[in-house]
């Protein structure tokens, strides 16, 4: 999360982020399943520009900032209260009784039904920004208790860790300090996928599965050995449930990538490159085999 004031808005850049580890470890008596996930931050945001308002009201503007081959329009992002950005408005004014009005512009970049995470850190994103618009000086312990209110990722990317285990729903953070970056591809076809549909199909993972060889590798800068050792568990549901997943695999498979796997419950797909040139070059490939949706990025440091 980048911060920077300009005239009299604060512009905050919200990151996107790929699970490289996602084990389903049971499903609650609330519905909800307990994970143990692996999230980094990666290179590709969308920004939010927010300023004081004279009146009472949180109005936001959605712009996109896609290529037209995504087929993405505008309206198929709310801009009312089903939009995580205000609703973390609405919750801040909730909890502190303050009833200022902002403007919000959200340019957005990252894809939707992606498992990208870009709603939740939008709403991570507003959290932190109108907190400190308003000056309503919440510390990082309250708004991490409204961030578990919008949504289970919300909290990681409020946390300001580049790369975090998280277990829970995925709101326990425990931060990582990781030497290397990666170098990744990602790609997105046209279809999404909804989360909880996919939660809704999957099974438990085989007990004692565990992302420490993934942190110890990559701690070691040994990038081709973690990432052998991704995995995701929505990835089998996921395939189930969409052909174009089932797809990317295939293709992927096929690709001389050092590993590759769905991010969350998709549909981005993504590779761990060599580096950066060959991510270029697999993206090139990619977008001729018709993606709409296709990145160069890296891991954030
Ligand atoms: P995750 O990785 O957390 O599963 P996601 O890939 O499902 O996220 P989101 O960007 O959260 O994608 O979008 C899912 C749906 O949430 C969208 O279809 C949209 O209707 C709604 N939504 C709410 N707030 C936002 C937002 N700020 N940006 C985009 N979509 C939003």
């Amino acid at each position: 999360m980048f911060f920077r004031w300009s005239d009299r808005a604060l512009i905050v850049d919200a990151p996107a982020k790929l699970n490289l580890f996602l084990r389903i470890v049971r499903k609650r008596p609330d519905g909800f399943h307990d994970i143990d996930t692996v999230m980094s931050t990666i290179n590709l945001f969308d920004t939010l520009e927010f300023s004081a308002s004279n009146d009472n009201e949180i109005r936001l503007t959605v712009e996109l900032a896609v290529s037209p081959m995504t087929g993405v329009s505008v309206d198929t992002i709310p801009t009312g209260p089903e939009n995580l950005v205000v609703r973390a408005a609405e919750l801040l004014r909730l909890h502190t009784g303050a009833t200022p009005g902002a403007d919000v512009r959200l340019i957005k970049r990252i894809p939707s039904a992606a498992g990208m995470g870009g709603g939740s850190s939008d709403a991570a994103a507003a959290l932190l920004g109108l907190n400190a618009l308003w000056g309503l000086g919440l510390s990082t312990g309250e708004l991490v208790g409204l961030a578990a209110q919008l949504g289970s990722d919300v909290a990681f990317f409020l946390g300001g860790s580049t790369t975090a285990r998280c277990t829970g729903r995925g709101e326990i953070l425990e931060p990582l300090n990781l030497p290397e970056f990666l170098h990744f591809v990602v790609a997105k076809p046209q279809a999404g996928l909804s989360t909880p549909l996919v939660y809704k199909h999957c099974r438990p993972d085989t007990e004692g599965l565990s992302p420490e060889g993934l942190i110890a590798a990559w701690s070691r800068g040994a990038v081709a050995e973690a990432a052998r050792c991704l995995h995701n568990g929505l990835q089998a549901p996921a395939e189930s449930l969409s052909e174009a997943i089932r797809g990317l695999r295939e293709i992927f498979d096929r690709l001389p990538v050092l590993g590759h796997q769905l991010s969350g419950s998709g549909t981005a797909y993504f590779g761990v490159c060599h580096n950066r040139g060959q991510a270029l070059q697999i993206a090139g490939r990619l977008r001729s085999a018709g993606y709409p949706w296709v990145f160069v990025t890296r891991s954030c440091t």
